[in-house]
């Protein structure tokens, strides 16, 4: 199995898999299909682009190097390719928004943030 370049290994870039046998999407990396448990998996670069799902104000930090960014939106996005993933977003966004990802220093780290694309 391949590993494709991806935010959370200092790559601008998120990425998934797909399942060859049941095309079921997943976003957290897994050896087997979550749903069949197939082996069959492929890597994917997804687009950024997504509808908002949900959403969370964070007013108090978790650690002192997040602590600078508070109130910093954290949201949940179903992506257009099928899964659903975390991560930061601007703080005005609302469920049902459409909105794709940008990538932004967070906490030391390269994090995908989202904003509304209309
Ligand atoms: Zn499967």
């Amino acid at each position: 199995m391949s590993e494709s370049a991806e935010w959370t290994k200092g790559a601008a870039a998120i990425s998934y898999q797909r399942c060859a046998c049941c095309a079921h999407v997943q976003y957290f990396r897994r050896d087997f299909c979550a749903a069949c448990g197939s082996l069959a998996l492929t890597d994917h670069a997804a687009s950024g682009e997504g509808t908002i799902y949900a959403t969370s104000l964070v007013c108090r930090a978790a650690t002192p190097e997040t602590r600078a960014h508070v109130p910093y939106n954290i949201v949940l996005v179903d992506m257009r390719e099928g899964f659903r993933m975390m991560a930061h977003g601007d703080q005005d966004l609302a469920i049902g928004d459409v909105v794709s990802a940008r990538f932004v220093p967070f906490a030391g780290a390269t994090v995908p943030y989202f904003e509304r694309t209309r």
